[in-house]
This record gives C-alpha cells, sequence and structure tokens, in this order.
C-alpha cells in the first residue's frame, strides 16, 4: 500500500491519544507482508471508519501473535493423538505489555507416569477477543449507536485507578466503554510507545497530534529512535532514574540529540522543522503524555504528565550544544544532568528529579542545584562537572529572562568569594550564606564577608528595590546564584583535580 493510500485511511482519528496511536500501528500494519491476506480488508475498513464486520477477533489475534513471544525455554505436554511426550516452545508477553494483559491459558492436563502435564502448548495469545454488545455510545471515539465492549486493561490501560484519573477520563469512574474499532486499535497501541524501566519502576511516552501528523511523526522521528536491543527500554538515553521528569527531560535529549543532527545534516521534513521550531505548527500542537508506576504482577499507575513546549526547549537545546565548547558538545551536556546522582546505599537521583522538574515547568532549578551542591559536592569532594554553570546561565537567561549583566557580576564575584573562603578555610561564611532565610540575614552575611574575607561587595549586591529584589532579580535568588558560584569555586580551589577529572569523564563517553 503506498504512502498516500495509507494516509487516506488515517482521516478518522478519535482525538484520544491512545487509540490515535493504535490507529497508526495498524496503518503501518498495512505494509507487513506477515499479514494474513484474508486480513488485508478488514484492517482498511477499519481505518477508513467504516463499518464493520462483526468479528474483528481475527485482527485481535494476529496482533496477539505479535507480542507473544518465544522465551528461548522449553517444556513438555502430553500429545494426545500421537500419545506421546513433545516439545514445546515457551512463550510469554513482550515486555512490559505483558503487565496490562493477566489472561492467562491453562490447558486441561494429564496423568503421565508421575508427572502432570498440559494436552496442549497452553496459547494466551488466543485468547485475546472481544465480544462486543448492544448499541449505545463509544466513549474513545464518540461513535454512536454501536456495538460497545468493556475496556480492560490490555485494550485502554487508563481504566485504572478512577481517583487519579478520573479528572482525566471522566467516564472512568463508572468503566470505558469502547466500539469493536477503538477496541483493536487499543490494543494495538501498546506497539507505539517508548518505554523505559529502572529497578520496578516503568515510565512510558506516548506521542500524540493530529492524525495524518502522528502517522508522520512516528516515521520520521519515533521509529527511528525506537530500538529493539537496549536494556531497560527501547530508545537509548544518557541517564535514567526512578522518578518522572528525569526520564522524560532524558527522552528531550535523546529526541533533540536526533534532530540536531537531521538539522545538521540538512534533513528536515515538514514534521521535524515543526518540532524544532524552524516552522509554525500547522494544526494541533505534537504533545507526549507520559506516565509512570510500579511494576510487578500488574501496573500501578503512579504519575501523569503531558509536554509540549518542544520548540522553547530545542531553542535552548540549541543554545547549550552552541555554548559547550568541546568535540561532543552533547556529551557534556548529558554529564551535566547525569551528575545529579548520589551513591549511598543505592544510587539516589532526586536532586536530577527536582532540577529536571523545575526546568520542565520553566522554573528556577538554582535551588536544587544549590541543594546537591552543599549536600553531595562536599562529600565527595568534587566541584559541579564542566558545563553546569554554562548551563544554568543560559537557562536563566533564556527561559527566566535574567539580566546578563547581573548574573557576569554573581559568577565573578562568587568566585572570588569561592577562592579565598578557601584559601583562609572559610567553609562555614559559604553555609552561612546558603542557609540566609530574608534578605536581612542576606546582607547579614554580606556583611560579614566583607568583614573576614576582606572583600569589597560589589554596590549592585546591595541594590536592594521594592519587593525585596535585588538589582531587578528576587534576593533568594541572588542569594542562591551567589552561593553556587562560590561553594563551586571554593571546591575547585580545594580539590583542584576534580574539574579536570570530570572532563576526563565526558571524553570517555
Ligand atoms: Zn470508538
Amino acid at each position: 500500500m503506498t504512502r498516500g493510500g495509507m494516509l487516506m485511511l488515517l482521516q478518522h482519528g478519535t482525538g484520544n491519544f491512545w487509540i490515535d496511536n493504535g490507529l497508526v500501528v495498524l496503518s503501518r500494519l498495512l505494509t507487513n507482508d506477515n499479514l494474513p491476506a484474508p486480513l488485508n480488508p478488514l484492517l482498511q475498513q477499519l481505518l477508513a471508519g467504516d463499518k464493520l464486520p462483526a468479528d474483528v477477533n481475527p485482527l485481535l489475534q494476529q496482533l496477539a501473535e505479535q507480542i507473544y513471544q518465544q522465551t528461548g525455554k522449553t517444556e513438555v505436554y502430553w500429545d494426545e493423538q500421537s500419545q506421546q511426550i513433545k516439545t514445546y516452545n515457551k512463550r510469554n508477553w513482550q515486555e512490559p505489555i505483558g503487565l496490562f494483559i493477566s489472561v492467562v491459558d491453562s490447558p486441561p492436563k494429564k496423568q503421565v507416569n508421575d508427572k502432570e502435564l498440559f494436552t496442549r502448548p497452553p496459547n494466551a495469545a488466543s485468547l485475546i477477543r472481544i465480544n462486543p454488545r448492544g448499541k449505545t455510545k463509544c466513549d474513545l471515539c464518540g461513535a454512536d449507536e454501536v456495538p460497545i465492549e468493556s475496556a480492560r486493561l490490555y485494550l485502554f490501560p487508563f481504566v485504572v485507578d478512577p481517583g487519579k484519573f478520573g479528572n482525566f477520563y471522566s467516564v472512568a469512574k463508572r468503566g470505558v466503554k469502547l466500539c469493536p474499532r477503538c477496541a483493536v486499535a487499543g490494543f494495538a497501541a501498546f506497539q507505539s510507545w517508548l518505554w523505559r524501566r529502572q529497578g520496578n519502576t516503568y515510565h512510558f511516552f506516548v506521542f500524540h497530534t493530529d492524525l495524518e501528523r502522528l502517522s508522520a511523526l512516528h516515521e520520521s522521528v519515533l521509529s527511528p529512535l525506537r530500538l529493539a536491543e537496549v536494556k531497560g527500554g527501547n530508545f537509548e538515553v544518557d541517564f535514567f532514574g526512578e522518578y518522572p521528569s528525569e526520564n522524560l527531560f532524558a527522552l528531550l535529549l535523546s529526541l533533540f540529540k536526533f534532530l540536531h543532527a537531521r538539522e545538521s545534516g540538512g534533513e528536515v521534513s515538514p514534521l521535524l522543522a515543526e518540532l524544532t521550531g524552524a516552522q509554525p505548527v500547522v494544526g494541533n500542537p505534537i504533545v507526549v503524555y507520559a506516565f509512570s508506576g510500579e511494576g510487578g504482577k500488574s501496573f500501578s499507575m503512579r504519575a501523569f504528565t503531558q509536554f509540549d513546549r518542544f520548540q522553547l526547549f530545542y531553542r535552548l537545546y540549541r543554545r547549550w550544544i552552541e555554548a559547550l565548547s568541546a568535540n561532543n558538545p552533547h556529551s557534556v551536556l548529558a554529564q551535566v544532568f547525569r551528575q545529579f546522582q548520589h551513591k549511598r546505599q543505592r544510587t539516589e537521583t532526586i536532586w536530577r528529579e527536582w532540577v529536571c522538574s523545575a526546568m520542565l515547568k520553566q522554573i528556577d532549578p538554582s535551588p536544587s542545584i544549590e541543594a546537591f551542591l552543599y549536600d553531595v559536592c562536599t562529600e565527595i569532594r568534587r566541584a559541579l562537572s564542566y558545563g553546569t554553570l554554562e548551563m544554568l546561565q543560559i537557562y536563566l537567561q533564556e527561559v527566566l529572562k535574567m539580566d546578563e549583566k547581573l548574573l557576569n557580576i554573581l559568577k565573578g564575584f562568587g568566585y572570588e568569594l569561592g577562592r579565598v573562603a578557601a584559601e583562609k578555610s572559610e567553609m562555614g561564611l559559604l553555609y552561612a550564606l546558603r542557609n540566609a532565610k530574608n534578605l536581612d540575614q542576606f546582607l547579614d552575611v554580606l556583611n560579614q564577608i566583607q568583614f573576614t574575607l576582606e572583600k569589597t561587595i560589589n554596590p549592585e549586591l546591595l541594590r536592594v528595590e521594592p519587593g525585596e529584589r535585588i538589582a531587578g532579580a528576587p534576593w533568594n535568588r541572588v542569594k542562591t546564584l551567589l552561593a553556587i558560584h562560590a561553594m563551586n569555586a571554593y571546591l575547585r580551589t580545594k580539590y583542584p583535580a576534580s574539574e579536570a577529572q570530570s572532563q576526563e569523564e565526558v571524553s570517555h563517553e
């Protein structure tokens, strides 16, 4: 089937991000040679939104076969026909889709010698089926007067935990009802996501926009990003962890690295140009839905967010890459974010989560970087990795519109402060600076610094304005940035190997 023909079939989007992704998976299935010929007309009818025959189960079975895979282990069963013990290859649901399927096949058993054996190989895929009934309205596409099936997790994974998702799906409290078309698409949609696992925590990412553009997005971006053989997920990331924002941020970095390479190679499709901001968005914005939860026997949803500011963040990414003078600026940037973790009993990544979460919300990440510097860097006796302060300065200028002149004063004065404090072993003063709780305490500490370190304070930093602002910025941001630059310079002076060390780590990437 031609691309044009495929797009013709994709005219009937449902507006539901999950179901639309399933329709894209199904449209790609049309070009798959393994699809049995009789299913083709059924698939075309389904994609075109035409009236479906009563039984869509052959299509569901075919989809189930694709994700019910051999585990590499074998087992034996009793074959009644030949009256012999035979060997079969064990199969299981592909990770992590199996978390959403509780269907188990238990064939009849027979006592053979001292063992109970199945009388045929179990095949859970054959039990995936729907039995739509009645004539009412589909909750997901709005089709009226259609036979309806109650959603199970493997048709629509958001029927769980109505308390949490009741606002998102107002119908979830009474269960979601779906038509056969949405049911098949819903089951197919599991093959559209990007996912990562850290320990027992799973993170899923599903993109959405108008159906035709979603199809183009899968073709030009998501399929190239998706890799079959990556440990703990199906795409490459620079870092990962158990919290939602750090993983979403890692996905964005991978996506931007990909876009930047395409852009530099002059290879930009209209959809890529939309993501980079080179072209205005021509329809509904591109959104990524991110959901996380606990795995185990089944899935327990914990967090659900969405993100759509690709253009703004890609611009920021490009500024970062341009500013980080290195052979491989992306890996320097990746190391900046990777560093915000600390191994005590286990590797804790909460600082990275705070930094990423603040940035995704477009608020100030400085307090989280300050916390990491004072709580972790002082313990491991190492300054922030190369590029961190450059990354922060660009963020503060681009996103929080901070004045470049003030930022440079804070950088210069903070550096001097830390260097002299290190020479005089006055770390306590830096903690006093960090711990200043209000403007008066902050001015007191500056006074003490003037006295103890014999440093003249830049008069700009004493220019207090109405609303407790200093030189146009909130006083506590001025305090935090000064505390960051000072402690970083202190650590660099005391432990000069540390920065060289972290540069070296980057070059080993
Ligand atoms: Zn429907």
